[in-house]
């Protein structure tokens, strides 16, 4: 069984996807051809925002957005605890001071109450001034931006969206991307919406950082001459063959496997909801792109063992994540490190992502849930 089978997906869209890779190989327009404008316009319509603006991954996408804002030394930037390492180590790279904040234990996303504590006591303690709240739609779920944006508003932060796992997610009509001032996305793989490499995406409506970001992400280039450098940029563009099979992929995207991976995410709650784990919880009105399906295990629980029996009969399982972000080295020894996060402590113990993808079956589903259970019964004698 594969965690993510992007090799079935393949099979499903081959005739499409190679003649797009053909058809680009053909126009040798390798670099910034039509169909990276075509791509932008279709997933701006899709995500319902002005600008998208295509780059070469989710980590350069989060960079050229806080580039444009002019982030940077003496900034606070607040970033949950727990998500993958580039949601706080774009803001560092930048210069500014990442703070960390604990997460919901439920929906594993920003907790808000946690978040105004922590915009407070910055802002008490004067070292640094707060500037952006990012904000992880993590596994899928779209963060509690009814809760959030009123407190960005309240103590003047700009909002930025980390919708790397989100794209496709959403609040009632309001889809995963929008809800940032600049929203970012990832192509990578296995991404809900992946292509064959790097890629990444940045969405605003507003013009005039559109315009920055686009300057930015093509070596700081004045808005109509390429060799007339007005900033110091970066070289972050989306191929042309990744737009070309991201066409075909957001195509059965908005078709079929959104809907599907919503399925099967049903399927695992259904056959586990007598297995006392605790299951992931989607709040009413949204929706999740579903990019994992992550259970939590009893504290008492062997995981490593879990895993292992789970191996036994081919399930291959993943740990997102093992560690907080205030505990990794890259922030020993700065203030980001001093974070107050029991949440994510606990949670980085205890979760568990099981294989999900859009074309899984339900006897697959019901496979995996059997032998997580029995895994977990025998783990208990
Ligand atoms: C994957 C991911 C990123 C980075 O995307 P890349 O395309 O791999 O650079 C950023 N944030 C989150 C939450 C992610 O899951």
């Amino acid at each position: 069984m594969e965690f993510r089978n992007l090799k079935k997906q393949y099979e499903v869209l081959k005739p499409d996807i190679d003649a797009k890779i053909q058809a680009v190989c053909a126009s040798a327009h390798y670099i910034s051809g039509p169909e990276v404008q075509e791509l932008e316009h279709q997933l701006a319509e899709y995500v319902g925002v002005k600008h998208c603006i295509t780059c070469a991954n989710g980590t350069d996408a989060i960079s050229l957005a806080l580039k444009a804002w002019g982030i940077g030394e003496g900034d606070a930037v607040f970033v949950p605890d727990f998500t993958f390492f580039s949601s706080g180590e774009c803001p560092a790279c930048e210069g500014a001071a990442c703070i960390f904040v604990d997460v919901d234990e439920r929906t594993y996303n920003i907790d808000p109450a946690r978040l105004e504590e922590a915009i407070i006591k910055v802002k008490t303690e004067g070292k640094y001034v707060p500037k952006v709240v990012v904000t992880v739609d993590l596994f899928g779920q779209p963060a509690d931006y009814d809760a959030v944006k009123p407190i960005c508003e309240k103590y003047g932060l700009l909002l930025l969206e980390d919708g790397a796992q989100g794209f496709g997610g959403s609040i009632g009509n309001k889809m995963v991307c929008s809800f940032g001032d600049i929203s970012t996305t990832s192509f990578f793989p296995a991404k809900p919406l992946g292509c064959y490499g790097d890629g990444g995406a940045i969405f605003t409506d507003c013009d005039e950082w559109a315009c920055l970001i686009r300057s930015y992400a093509v070596h700081g280039k004045n808005a109509d001459d390429k060799y007339d450098n007005v900033r110091l940029g970066m070289n972050s563009r989306l191929d042309t063959i990744q737009a070309a099979i991201l066409q075909v992929k957001l195509n059965a995207f908005k078709e079929y496997e959104l809907d599907n991976v919503n399925k099967v995410a049903g399927w695992y709650t259904e056959k586990l909801s007598d297995s006392g784990l605790l299951l992931p919880y989607i709040k009413e009105g949204y929706r999740s792109s579903w990019a994992q399906y992550t259970v939590q295990l009893p504290e008492e629980a062997d995981r490593t063992a879990v895993q292992a029996k789970l191996k036994e009969h081919h399930i291959p399982s993943m740990i997102y994540y093992m560690k907080p972000m205030h505990i990794q080295g890259a922030f020993a020894g700065t203030d980001s490190a001093i974070a107050d996060c029991p949440v994510t402590e606990r949670l980085c113990r205890t979760v568990l992502s099981l294989p999900l993808h859009p074309y899984m079956t339900k006897e697959d589903v019901e496979f995996v849930a059997a032998k997580l259970k029995e895994a977990l019964d025998s783990k208990k004698k």
